[in-house]
């Protein structure tokens, strides 16, 4: 059997990894995938955080390049990712895993709210923590949320689940000549602009010595690969 090298990560998931191949929206078979992929970790062991996106729904950045007041858009971004977080924490919930939902806007109702100590808590009693409307905070993307939670979790690292099996030179679906990187400093993922995260969200990880793990989500089994320390995908560190 595997022994996983981590004891707390953070996953990060884009909305888009929840719309399967229409790639928005909700959808039922790959969200229920990405739970029992959750599950084979958490039952290793490993405590689990997540941060989901919401571009599967709607982008602030988008709505506003189109009209809309920038900080209005974005927090129907974050809403959207509290609708995310919800259908994930219903889905953990239906294969056994048991939840809890932290929002960081009040939602007394649907979510509790962000609570750093409580968060610890219920990752400590094996429970999954979705962390919610990003940072709250608009002009943000969950990508700098799912870096400054991983901090104050103290997870060892982000893993950072996407499309692709890791980060390339070029876009490989474009380019035959795009070269895999196994690893990166953040540096490089800051001189050359490469898709790992936003600048924010790498500098916050460059600052405090967080690895980011990029891998590829889809493809079964992954999960519980990178946490027992496979090396797979590309891992950014200092
Ligand atoms: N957002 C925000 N502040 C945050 C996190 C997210 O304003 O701290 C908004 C922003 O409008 C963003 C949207 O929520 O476009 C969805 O998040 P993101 O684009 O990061 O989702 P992903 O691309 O990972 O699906």
């Amino acid at each position: 059997m595997m022994k996983p090298t981590f004891k707390r990560v953070l996953l990060k998931l884009s909305g888009e990894a929840l719309g399967g191949d229409q790639g928005y929206g909700i959808d039922p078979k790959t969200i229920e995938g990405i739970a029992r992929e959750v599950k084979d970790v958490v039952e290793c062991g490993v405590q689990l955080a997540l941060v989901i996106g919401g571009g599967n729904i709607f982008r602030g950045l988008a709505a506003s390049s189109k009209g809309m007041d920038r900080a209005s858009a974005d927090y129907m971004g974050m809403l959207a990712t509290v609708i995310n977080s919800l259908a994930m924490q219903d889905a953990l919930e239906k294969v056994g895993v048991d939840t809890r939902v932290q929002s960081a806007i009040a939602m007394q109702e649907v979510a509790e709210p962000y609570i750093r100590r409580r968060a610890i808590r219920h990752l400590e009693k094996g429970r999954v923590v979705i962390f919610g409307a990003g940072t709250g905070n608009p002009y943000f993307t969950t990508d700098t949320a799912a870096s400054l939670r991983a901090m104050e979790i103290g997870a060892e690292a982000i893993l950072k689940g996407t499309k692709v099996d890791g980060v390339y030179s070029s876009d490989p679906k474009k380019d035959p000549n795009a070269v895999k990187f196994s690893t990166l400093t953040y540096i490089d993922v800051l001189k050359k602009g490469l898709q790992v995260m936003d600048a924010t969200a790498t500098s916050l990880c460059m600052d405090n010595s967080l690895p980011i793990i990029v891998f590829d989500i889809t493809s079964h089994g992954n999960v519980k690969k990178v946490v027992c320390g496979e090396t797979i995908g590309t891992i950014v560190k200092g």
